[in-house]
């Protein structure tokens, strides 16, 4: 049984690397956000890419948080909770299912475009240089001109149709109103590739519904998704979380951290800076302290507002 009108949040880090101060205000957020309002916190492992993903990053993820003081009630590897498994390399059954209700609403199809003719054949989209599917087969019972599965080819990915004119509107916790036009800017889009493993778009869905999520905070790389998500959700009938999208941490440069910017991982700054340390300045970054100054994760508690998170895209730290 779901339990009702429970605030649940999550954090859904993918083990392919050790967590950068980036990800820890992501976390530190999402915590803050739902233990402020008593709700509760889900940890899962986002290891759909199993060539990336690595259990001594999962064991890493769990450890840093840990330190930090951040407890969950839900997930992690060892599972703990009853929407288990939390790790998405274990939870294919769930997305199958999803895939199959698509199905039986006759709204996916494969596409069999290699990488190079996706890029010969999709268009960038003007406002960022991300590609929109160029429809090469595309059904014609979806409006495309493809009639026959090619000779000899497998599918590379299956892909679920969005109309021409399908938008997609949602007010985020920190950017406000938002209006996609989901047949423009991004196309029909992969649910599972080729080979077999589950696109992030579905999967993410499948789980957060599964799990009762209904406050998802995460980087604003994530903006559209959620359009691409709340579009799933709808299919699937089911209820959307509240959205709350952060500024991206970038280095110096302007580029988002990443593992290249060691000083800033874990393993860097718990050698240098204690938990007080980081917590203050993720607090300071995020706007809930004035000034850069040691804190508890009790004083940001105190101090939350999701009013004083920047609606910035980046913040160079
Ligand atoms: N797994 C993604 C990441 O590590 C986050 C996805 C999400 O929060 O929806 O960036």
């Amino acid at each position: 049984m779901q339990e009702l009108n429970v605030i649940t949040g999550r954090f859904a880090p993918s083990p392919s690397g050790r967590m950068h101060l980036g990800n820890i205000f992501t976390a530190v957020l999402s915590w803050l956000s739902v233990r402020s309002r008593g709700g509760k916190w889900v940890l899962r492992i986002e290891d759909l890419d199993p060539l990336r993903s690595k259990r001594h990053y999962s064991d890493l993820i769990e450890e840093d948080l840990t330190w930090l003081g951040l407890e969950w009630d839900e997930g992690g590897q060892e599972g703990k909770g009853s929407n288990g498994p939390y790790c998405q390399s274990r939870r294919g059954g769930f997305y199958e299912k999803a895939l199959e209700h698509l199905a039986a609403l006759d709204l996916i199809y494969p596409c069999y475009c290699t990488r190079s003719e996706l890029i010969a054949t999709n268009a960038p989209h003007l406002s960022d240089g991300r590609r929109v599917y160029g429809g090469m087969c595309r059904p014609v019972r979806f409006g495309g001109r493809c009639a026959d599965k090619p000779d000899n080819r497998q599918p590379r990915a299956i892909r679920l149709y969005v109309p021409a004119e399908k938008t997609v509107a949602f007010s985020d916790g920190v950017f406000g109103d938002i209006e996609v036009n989901l047949g423009c800017e991004v196309g029909d889009f992969v649910v599972r590739r080729g080979d077999g493993a589950w696109a992030y778009q579905l999967a993410v869905v499948v789980d957060d519904a599964m799990m009762s999520v209904t406050e998802v905070m995460r980087g604003c790389d994530l903006l559209q998704s959620a359009a691409q998500q709340i579009y799933i959700y709808g299919l699937l009938g089911r209820r959307p979380p509240r959205y709350v999208h952060l500024p991206l941490l970038c280095n110096t440069h302007g580029q988002r951290l990443s593992k290249r910017d060691g000083s800033l991982s874990m393993e860097a700054l718990r050698k240098d800076y204690s938990v007080e340390d980081i917590l203050g300045r993720i607090g300071y970054i995020s706007g809930l302290l004035a000034e850069p100054c040691r804190a508890t994760l009790r004083q940001l508690l105190e101090v939350y507002d999701e009013r004083k998170i920047p609606c910035v895209k980046q913040i160079i730290v």
